[in-house]
């Protein structure tokens, strides 16, 4: 079985999330359905919701001190099973390796979506990275102290304000400096310029569409593409209904070739090595072909058949791309 990388998932914030090892009953992504689909490591997201609906237009903001309590605890159910040797904590891109070829339990890569649990003065990072920290984005779709992020409006470009504050370019430096990526999903567009605009390392986007073929804010416009392509980054093609489809509707009835058409479009314009699978589970809808992780390999019968890749670009698309970007920002 091909093995898999996969770019966001929201797992670790779910309210049953305790069952992650032995099995949920729900959602999309645990253990057991991650070796069913051959998903042998993944960035596994520590989030904090917004007061009210997280999925509102324009969620609120969160202040720094609620965000960091909240995001210990939900990072704390990842230390936890890594150390009852469920999972390896990704720390340096061996830990990449050895998951690669199923030596011991998949790989995680502990993340921040959205840096609100870093203080501005960026004091706590070091204890995020002793953690494990090796991956933030900087914003969720809202505003913080650090830059701000796409609200959810289809159609729309991503362009939606000013860009990273100058404790968001001195964030996106030091994450650079000690070895930690930055991702650019959920980004607006003058943020991702003034990130781009520092070559701090390959740009990517973990869990992110193709704006030409759904106009929707959180994906991206041709432009950002070619940039991706030529830092030598990627796109993880999002699974999320809403931002495959045309119509953005958030419709489980959604085939699982729009997955496929947007690797294909993204391949077509920079190129394969650029192209990579940021799935998004329990974080959003996604298509009912592909039901949860342990369909992936359904979606990769589709990639093959759909969007004609073969099986050197497949392994591409499903682990080494990923295993290159992240490499390059870690540098160990
Ligand atoms: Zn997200």
């Amino acid at each position: 079985m091909l093995a898999v990388f996969d770019g966001h998932n929201d797992a670790l914030t779910k309210p049953d999330c305790e069952l992650l090892a032995a099995g949920r009953s729900g959602g999309h992504l645990d253990l057991p359905r991650m070796r069913a689909g051959g998903i042998r490591g993944g960035i596994f997201s520590v989030f904090v919701s917004s007061p009210g609906d997280e999925h509102t237009t324009a969620p609120e903001p969160v202040e720094h001190e609620e965000a960091a309590a909240r995001a210990t605890a939900v990072a704390g159910r990842l230390v936890a099973l890594e150390r009852a040797g469920e999972v390896r904590v990704a720390r340096s891109i061996r830990d990449l390796d050895k998951a690669s070829t199923g030596d011991g339990p998949p790989v995680a890569v502990l993340h921040l979506e959205g840096a609100e649990p870093i203080d501005p003065g960026l004091e706590a990072l070091e204890l995020w990275y002793a953690a494990g920290l090796r991956s933030v984005g900087p914003v969720w779709s809202r505003s913080n102290a650090f830059g701000h992020g796409v609200p959810f409006v289809s159609p729309s470009t991503p362009d939606t304000g000013p860009g990273l504050t100058e404790a968001g370019l001195a964030l996106v430096r030091r994450c650079a400096g000690m070895g930690i990526m930055v991702d650019v999903s959920h980004l607006n567009e003058a943020g991702f310029w003034d990130l781009a605009g520092l070559e701090l390392g390959p740009i990517v986007a973990s869990h992110s569409g193709v704006h030409a073929l759904a106009a929707a804010s959180r994906n991206l416009t041709d432009r950002q593409l070619d940039a991706i392509g030529a830092s030598g980054g990627l796109v993880g093609i999002v699974f999320a209904c809403s931002f495959l489809r045309p119509d953005f509707a958030d419709d489980p009835d959604t085939p699982l070739s729009l997955v496929a058409e947007h690797a294909r479009y993204v391949a077509d314009r920079i190129g394969v090595e650029h192209v990579a699978l940021g799935s998004d589970y329990d974080g959003t809808t996604i298509p009912a072909a592909l039901g949860d992780a342990a369909g992936t390999p359904r979606l990769l019968d589709v990639l093959r058949s759909v969007g004609g890749f073969d099986e050197r670009e497949l392994s591409l698309i499903g682990w080494e791309n990923w295993r290159r970007v992240l490499a390059a920002w870690w540098r160990s």
